[in-house]
């Protein structure tokens, strides 16, 4: 087999403009759908490759194994290692020659599900996504990430489609601690806070709808989170599982590459680098990344807006136990040095942090990051770009809702 490289991929010939990924081929969910989930498998191939993390192994092997061997395939395991990593996916390659594999299967969460999703993409092979926490849409979406051997963040790569399959058994993902489940609506309702940014003020029709779908999701999540985390698999844990796995991944695939995320992640990327961070799940440091990305608009732009929403937030994430600041974040003992350069990697050159509509330089983003509890009290430090305070005059014909929540007309 070829030695491919990430610059190998396929999706270098697919232009975003011409190519939507905006969901599975197909997605099955249910209680325990997993064992039935056979027929809908049949048509995939033979070898299949089952890419899962080792804590993950022993499920793989108890129920996925027996389920593809009562339909005569003859499926292979191997694990992505730490991180979804090139040195990993290397290793993964080597595992699918190996073993012939003619389609893959991905179970676990987020670094998994990338993993097997880039795998599948680089040997241009089926790929079944089996998400086994409700911590990130990774099972959905035609993204991935990709990380140093060390867990820090380096890049993303747009895959050419969606999984061919997604299967959301509630009953495997009700296993998960539920942690995973408040880490993913972190990551969820950070849509709202980064779309509305990125693209709020878009004209283009799907990017509309995706900002749209994105409030949705916010209050969806603000309104029923809560009584989710108290009744795991009850009907309403249901939709927020389904909020952060599928509805999350379908804005994502909505918006395409140009909704893109704005300063949570970037914040989330620049403490991968820290591996005290390590501890703490991607959902968690985008959630206090969201607070980071408002208080950069309160400090920089002065925007009282901003200091609602994270008012808002605040109550919200005391109410379901999201981390609000650095010593939540299990970052208490952060150095000033360390501080610096997760600041410093999240303002590099190609963060998604410069989508703000101000230049954020790291020290501002310091400034933020050790003050996302600050008391009600917009503060703004310095007048940056010709960006006024008020909030942005609309497009005329196009009214749109504010990244707060207002609609504006
Ligand atoms: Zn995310």
């Amino acid at each position: 087999m070829p030695d491919l490289t990430l610059s190998d991929l396929p999706d270098s010939s697919v232009s975003p403009f011409l190519c939507l990924t905006i969901a599975p081929a197909r997605v099955i969910r249910g209680e325990g759908i997993l064992a039935e989930m056979g027929s809908a498998i049949a048509h995939l191939g033979q070898r299949p490759l089952l890419v899962s993390g080792s804590k993950t192994q022993p499920l793989v092997r108890s129920q996925l194994l027996p389920i593809l061997q009562t339909q005569g395939r003859q499926p292979a395991q191997a694990t992505y290692g730490q991180d979804c990593s090139e040195a990993g996916l290397a290793a993964l390659r080597q595992a699918a020659a190996d073993h012939q594999a003619d389609w893959v299967i991905g179970v676990g969460g987020g670094k998994a599900l990338d993993a097997a999703k880039l795998l599948a993409h680089q040997l241009q092979l089926p790929i079944v996504t089996i998400p086994t926490s409700g911590a990130t849409c990774a099972a959905w979406t035609a993204l991935a990430n990709i990380y140093s051997d060390q867990g820090g963040f380096l890049y993303d790569v747009a895959l050419a489609h969606c999984p061919d399959l997604l299967v959301l058994d509630y009953r495997l993902i009700q296993t998960a601690p539920l942690r995973t489940l408040k880490a993913g609506i972190g990551d969820a309702i950070a849509k709202w806070y980064e779309a509305s940014v990125s693209s709020g003020h878009s004209e283009q029709t799907l990017m509309i709808a995706a900002v749209q779908q994105a409030r949705v999701l916010r209050d969806i999540l603000l309104q029923k989170s809560l009584a989710a985390l108290q009744q795991p698999g009850s009907p309403i844990w249901r939709e927020v599982v389904d909020a952060c796995v599928l509805m999350a991944g379908m804005i994502g695939g909505l918006g395409g590459a140009q909704c893109r995320t704005v300063a949570a992640h970037a914040v989330h990327n620049g403490l991968t680098h820290l591996p005290a961070s390590h501890e703490m799940l991607h959902g968690e440091k985008v959630a206090y990344g969201i607070l980071v990305q408002l208080r950069l608009e309160e400090m920089v732009q002065g925007n009282g807006l901003a200091t609602t929403a994270r008012q808002q937030l605040l109550k919200f994430y005391s109410e379901i136990g999201l981390p609000k600041n650095l010593a939540e974040l299990g970052l208490s003992e952060i150095s000033i040095a360390d501080l610096q350069q997760a600041a410093e990697i999240a303002c590099n050159p190609h963060s998604d942090i410069h989508r703000l509509p101000f230049k954020v330089e790291p020290t501002q983003l310091m400034a933020a990051m050790i003050s996302t509890t600050a008391p009600c009290q917009p503060m703004k430090i310095q007048e940056a770009g010709s960006r006024s305070q008020e909030p942005e005059a609309l497009p005329p014909s196009s009214p749109i809702l504010h990244p707060f929540g207002e609609v504006q007309s």
